[in-house]
């Protein structure tokens, strides 16, 4: 029987085959939810669905789409933002 703190659903289960042939569970953390656009809320493409330590070894241009508001928007939501600026200055 496990531990109480691998019972309550916390950390994701991963099964091993030992050497013996017998499946052992380990446990890990769970991967964050998947990033979305600031505003539509839609799933954001381009970014990757890591934990903040793995992220970091991650280059950066791997991490987010190269273009403003990448990572943070999404592609029809930040041509609207732009038109929108643009239309402002004037
Ligand atoms: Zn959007």
């Amino acid at each position: 029987m496990p531990r109480g703190m691998y019972k309550s659903g916390r950390l994701r289960k991963i099964f091993v085959k030992t050497p013996g042939g017998e499946s052992t569970i380990h446990y890990r953390q769970r991967k964050p939810s998947k990033a979305i656009c600031a505003d539509c809320k839609k799933q954001l493409a381009g970014v990757p669905r890591e934990l903040p330590g793995k992220l970091t070894k991650i280059p950066k241009t791997a991490r987010r789409p190269d273009r403003p508001y990448g990572g943070v928007l999404c592609s029809t939501c930040m041509r609207k933002k732009l038109l929108q600026q643009v239309r402002e200055e004037k």
